[in-house]
């Protein structure tokens, strides 16, 4: 199938031929078609899928078809994070190059002048993060009576990162009658529920499993002990000759410790967390994807949506508390059909998260040791056994009968 035959315009098909697209991926050749006829839309996608260009090349078109409304926010996209509104943006400018269609992103964390200055030169299509926008709509900066479409991007990372108030508080906002769009990389209830008082008689894509791990990524699991993770990354970087590698860890600190640590085994890595300035950011991203250095070092919400074209490989540090963040870890490899490998570092005290992973994505995985780096099995065995060691408490307990078998005398349960 070609991008031809979903009734795209000459112009957005001559950008597409510039970029090199030359087949939609899934989600485009099913989304593409209802954006075009206005349709609302629900989409489970997996991250890397393409759905940017989904959602986008349509709205441009759509754009196109009614020409130009001087001053006047015809589409607004939420996205959870500002790394994924930069994304968003930068693809909005990419597939409407020469088009003259403006598009704008707004986010926090950084000076709000030049995004009002921005959007006062004339703004068709908005990207903003929640909480920026309701700022600009509270401070009157912006009106957003005008929007068409609305697009909430990644929308069950916006409800994990508590933005469900803002989101309400924006939708006040915006015209009853509007064509809503509405992307999610996983469901769970409050997805579902959301999307209910959202859309109108939705179509429902769905080019994946749901909760389903990229297809092309394969993931691999070592058991190590925390204290030798640092020196397992740095040997696998340094052993694989790997040069361009995303790593998540769980904590802030962790990144920057990480981060040290990596330098000072001669790996050259940047760290991208929330206590970081915009510009330190950005700049990280930027060494990181220029090759400058060799490891991008993020918490979760700091590597949301980050696309990196031709990421090989994605290190998981430590397995996330979320076992969902875990799919959209992943999904940062193996973007856009190419392969991926997806390794997870899992301490003897992290297996349960490992198993909820295993509960969500349906997946059973076998973890190995890598030599050297094996675990240290006499600390597991002692610290299992004295678990199962009773304590002198409930020896004593037992030798007055007063229990541990956790049924009374009658031989029915207790009650707690
Ligand atoms: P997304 O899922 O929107 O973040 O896109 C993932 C990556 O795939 C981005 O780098 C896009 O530029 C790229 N991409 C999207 N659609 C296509 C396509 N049809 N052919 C080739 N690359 C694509």
């Amino acid at each position: 199938m070609s991008f031809s035959t979903l009734g795209l315009h000459a112009d957005v098909l001559s950008i597409l031929d510039t970029l090199a697209y030359e087949t939609p991926t899934p989600i485009q050749q099913a989304a593409i078609p209802d954006v075009l006829a206005g349709h609302d839309v629900m989409a489970g996608a997996q991250t890397g899928t393409g759905k940017t260009a989904a959602f986008a090349l349509p709205l441009i078109q759509r754009h196109l078809e009614r020409g130009p409304a001087p001053k006047s926010i015809r589409v607004l996209v939420l996205t959870p994070t500002r790394e994924l509104a930069q994304q968003v943006h930068q693809s909005f400018v990419k597939y409407s190059q020469g088009l003259g269609l403006n598009a704008v992103v707004a986010y926090g964390g950084a000076s709000i002048n030049p995004q009002i200055e921005a959007l006062n030169a004339g703004c068709d299509v908005l990207v903003a993060t929640p909480g920026r926008l309701l700022e600009l709509a509270i401070k009157q900066l912006i009106d957003l009576s005008s929007v068409e479409t609305l697009v909430l991007d990644e929308a069950d990372r916006m409800l994990d990162m508590g933005f469900i108030i803002d989101i309400e508080r924006i939708l006040k906002r915006l015209p009853d009658t509007r064509q809503t769009l509405f992307f999610s990389a996983t469901f769970n209830d409050d997805v579902f529920a959301l999307s209910k008082t959202l859309l109108n008689q939705p179509k429902l894509i769905e080019v994946a499993e749901r909760n389903a791990a990229a297809a092309q990524v394969e993931q691999r699991i070592y058991e190590v002990d925390s204290k030798r993770k640092a020196g397992l990354v740095a040997y696998l970087i340094g052993s694989k000759n790997w040069q361009q590698v995303l790593i998540f860890t769980r904590t802030k600190q962790a990144v920057d410790e990480l981060t040290k640590e990596l330098g000072k085994d001669g790996i050259k890595a940047a760290a991208v967390h929330g206590d970081k300035s915009q510009g330190a950011r950005d700049r990280g991203l930027e060494e990181f994807k220029t090759g400058q250095v060799r490891a991008l070092v993020a918490t979760d919400v700091a590597a949301r949506g980050l696309d990196i074209e031709q990421l090989q490989y994605v290190i998981n540090y430590e397995l996330p508390y979320n076992a969902e963040d875990y799919i959209h870890r992943i999904g940062r490899t193996g973007r856009a059909g190419k392969a991926g490998l997806a390794i997870s570092l899992v301490a003897p005290k992290e297996k349960y998260l490992l198993e909820d992973i295993e509960k969500l994505t349906g997946e059973h995985f076998v973890p190995q040791w890598l030599e050297g780096f094996e675990p240290n099995l006499m600390a597991q065995e002692e610290s299992t056994s004295s678990k199962r060691k009773p304590s002198k408490k409930a020896l004593r307990a037992k030798a007055l009968g007063q229990g541990g078998s956790g049924k009374s005398k009658t031989g029915k349960p207790r009650r707690r």
